[in-house]
């Protein structure tokens, strides 16, 4: 419990007003801003369309790459890559010569909002889809943590609830499936009725968006679903600040097939095999809905060869960008000693492999829609409180979602308003 009333903390050089409501941050994975408006149009998301027309609804900017991690970090730090080092899934540990999982905490530089809330004396709650971000976003927080993929093994000590399945009331859903997030708001609404936890950051995975465009039956249904626990959420009283960690597209050739270009494969033609070393930091152990394809890739390569290989790249079709380490750290806010020396973006229908024999794409069961570049980086920032004004923000960011929740909305709740009342 709080000792003495606290009014702002301050983390990662940024301040953030006690709340006086609990406040839920909703992460949804993959979430195109067409996701909302198109499910709010054909009428299957009665509450997020009234957030759409009468909340405070903005387009934002996630991180690139346009990946899970790196924008869930960014997220909950309220800061860029190159402050909290999360750039990828996966990375090439220079120091130790090793290809490695960025998914373990020591990897993360900045501490959390959610950590530092909890130092403070609020009941902080987490709940993420996959396990893969449980230990970073629960860095050093004392509060609950835990996953809907690894829910049945919840423990106190471990992850500050246990019977997780029993209080969610929800069978242990496939880590590849619609209910491995529908678990997630579950359990948002739970604690919400049971724990009324200050602060709460629920975090969900892209298999709908992975597989459905926005429009289609099985996206409207994905939000239909949310729909209906937001609205739970709203009727706790929480403000709800939603936002995503990135957006996504179709990255497919006019026949429905994969539009890749295998970078490693063309390095090694054109260098020798073996010259050329490039990652892709989408890669993961989850990867049955992407082939570890989007959108970003990095290379590692000889001083002497980057400025021809950089020109050659950059003509291709397909290839939106070819920056230089120091040029891609600058612009992209990344961590230079965790990126390659050349890093490359693809357009908007192209993805990014490495060698054709390394993508084992016999687990894509519909057309490949995926992420990772510039043109996945409008995001939603939906509130269901007005906003007060944000002085001075020329671009706002996924990472600003915290700041806007906790500083910048008014504290009475949106109504409907008697005009719209009496059309119903
Ligand atoms: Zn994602």
């Amino acid at each position: 419990m709080r000792l003495k009333a606290i009014e702002a903390i301050v983390v990662n050089g940024r301040s953030y007003r006690w709340m006086s409501d609990p406040v839920v941050v909703v992460c949804v994975d993959g979430c195109e801003y067409d996701y909302l408006e198109r499910a709010a149009a054909a009428g299957c998301t009665p509450y997020l369309a009234r957030l759409l027309r009468e909340g405070t609804a903005f387009k934002g900017d996630c991180v690139v790459p346009s990946f899970t991690n790196p924008n869930n970090l960014s997220i909950v730090t309220g800061v860029p890559p190159a402050v909290h080092g999360i750039c990828g899934n996966y990375f090439y540990d220079r120091e130790a010569d090793a290809e490695v999982m960025m998914n373990d905490p020591r990897y993360l530089r900045a501490g959390t909002v959610l950590a530092a809330f909890a130092d403070a004396g609020a009941r902080v709650a987490v709940v993420t889809a996959k396990d893969k971000l449980r230990a970073l976003l629960g860095h050093e927080l004392k509060g609950i943590c835990f996953s809907a993929e690894k829910a049945a093994g919840a423990t106190v000590a471990e992850n500050g609830i246990g019977d997780v399945l029993a209080l969610v009331g929800m069978p242990l859903p496939s880590v590849y499936s619609a209910a491995l997030s529908e678990f997630v708001f579950a359990a948002g609404v739970k604690l919400m009725e049971t724990q009324r936890p200050d602060l709460m950051y629920l975090s969900t995975t892209d298999y709908i968006q992975h597989k459905f465009a926005p429009g289609s039956d099985g996206a409207n249904a994905f939000y239909a679903m949310m729909d209906g626990y937001l609205a739970r959420l709203d009727a706790e009283g929480a403000v709800l600040a939603l936002t995503a960690d990135h957006g996504m597209n179709a990255k497919t050739r006019a026949d429905g097939s994969p539009n890749v270009i295998y970078l490693q494969d063309l390095l090694d033609e054109w260098l020798g095999a073996g010259r050329a070393r490039v990652i892709l930091p989408i890669t993961d152990p989850y990867v049955v809905h992407h082939g570890a394809l989007g959108s970003f890739a990095t290379i590692y390569l000889d001083a002497a060869e980057r400025e021809a290989i950089r020109a050659r790249l950059a003509q291709m079709d397909g290839i939106d960008l070819v920056l230089l380490n120091a040029e891609a750290c600058a612009r992209f806010e990344l961590p230079p000693d965790r990126m390659g020396d050349l890093v490359v973006v693809s357009g908007r229908h192209v993805v990014l492999g490495t060698s054709v024999a390394r993508h084992d794409l016999s687990g894509l069961d519909a057309p490949l829609r995926s992420h990772g570049g510039v043109s996945e980086q409008t995001v939603p920032l939906l509130f269901n409180r007005r906003s007060a004004g944000i002085a001075g923000r020329a671009r706002l960011r996924n990472f600003d979602v915290l700041d806007v929740a906790l500083n910048h909305l008014e504290p009475a709740k949106i109504h409907r308003s008697a005009a719209r009342t009496a059309q119903r």
